[in-house]
């Protein structure tokens, strides 16, 4: 008997075994899986999160850095045979500028829905961390701080000579004009870029940082600047940055009405990706706690996803905030609308 039973259990044995190799080699990647990230950030813990990954998932990620428009030039001119699957950047208006482009493909993820608030991703692409811009004015500029309490506030003339601001055409101030333009309309957003020309203490140079220090220096009284510029600066040890975050204010503009501007750094799925399905599953990874609590805080900069929570002491010190809930798909297409507000403002 048992010698009769033992072919027919040696095949039942065989076919179950197929059923597992053949569901296991179904959920598992192939052994070559990759996933091609054109990323525009580069920040050090985002290699540990890169890693893990591939530790989770068996998928390698090949990883090429550069500038934002140079990548996006770059997927452009690769077009259709282009190995490019995801692309990561910073601002709003320039993931808004890509997808204009053409760049991405929609993605259809109920992880990506369930865990990313729906103002903070389009049918494209989506945000990961959140940063705000934030105005800060010099402790001895002789500034009242009910002067500084809104965006619009810094187009008032009692700010003559005491604004510095980078470039009009940087990507963080045209986010902010398209969220002004989509609040207060296209005549009102016009009359405060002019005003707010009209106020600088010097024309617009440097980057976020440079204004924070000039504001420090009392070369000006109040500037606009990017959250984490803030919090690199509370966070730095040297005695010259000490000294100049000492002679700052932080103000969260807007707070009466319709909230601090906030900004985001994301990513979406490329039209031609050759690896789509593992360019998904690297985004739902980004929206994981541990990726999350890695992508945000690399840059001082507060996951998407809310129970998600950085112990960052520099964030934790600037405090809560009531953020612009405006969805990032109503304000970001008007960044075209803004720079032209801004061109006839003079804003350069
Ligand atoms: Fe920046």
């Amino acid at each position: 008997m048992n010698r009769m039973l033992e072919p027919r259990l040696a095949r039942g044995l065989a076919a179950a075994l197929a059923l597992v190799v053949a569901g296991v080699s179904h959920a598992q990647p192939a052994p070559n899986a990759v996933v091609n990230v054109y990323s525009a950030r580069h920040y050090q813990t985002d290699e540990a999160m890169y890693a893990n990954f591939t530790k989770e998932t068996g998928i390698r990620i090949n990883r090429i850095e550069g500038k934002e428009d140079e990548l996006l030039e770059r997927i452009r001119n690769e077009g259709a045979s282009s190995p490019a699957d995801v692309f990561i950047t910073v601002d709003a208006s320039r993931l808004e500028l890509a997808d204009k482009a053409g760049v991405f493909q929609p993605v259809q993820s109920k992880a990506l829905d369930a865990r990313i608030p729906s103002n903070l991703r389009t049918p494209n692409w989506f945000a990961f961390s959140t940063r705000a811009r934030v105005i800060v004015y010099g402790n001895k500029a002789g500034i009242n701080p009910e002067w500084v309490q809104t965006y619009e506030d810094l187009a008032n003339p009692r700010l003559k000579g005491q604004v510095c601001v980078r470039s009009g055409s940087h990507p963080y101030n045209l986010s902010l004009g398209a969220a002004l333009l989509t609040h207060d309309g296209e005549a009102k957003t016009e009359a405060w870029a002019k005003g707010l020309v009209a106020n600088f203490a010097r024309a617009p140079k440097g980057g976020d940082t440079d204004q924070l220090r000039a504001v420090a220096a009392g070369e000006c009284g109040v500037a606009l600047a990017n959250t984490y510029y803030v919090a690199r600066l509370m966070r730095s040890a040297k005695p010259e940055d000490v000294k100049d975050m000492a002679a700052l204010t932080v103000v969260w503009p807007n707070q009466k009405s319709w909230g601090t501007h906030v900004n985001v750094s994301g990513a979406g799925v490329i039209k031609t990706a050759p690896n789509k399905a593992n360019a998904v599953k690297f985004l739902e990874y980004l929206a994981g706690d541990s990726a999350q609590a890695y992508f945000a805080d690399g840059n001082n900069e507060w996951p998407v996803v809310k129970t998600v929570v950085v112990k960052n002491p520099a964030l934790d010190k600037l405090g809560p905030f009531k953020a612009d809930e405006l969805p990032v798909d109503k304000w970001a297409p008007n960044t075209v609308a803004a720079q032209k507000v801004f061109d006839r403002a003079g804003w350069r």
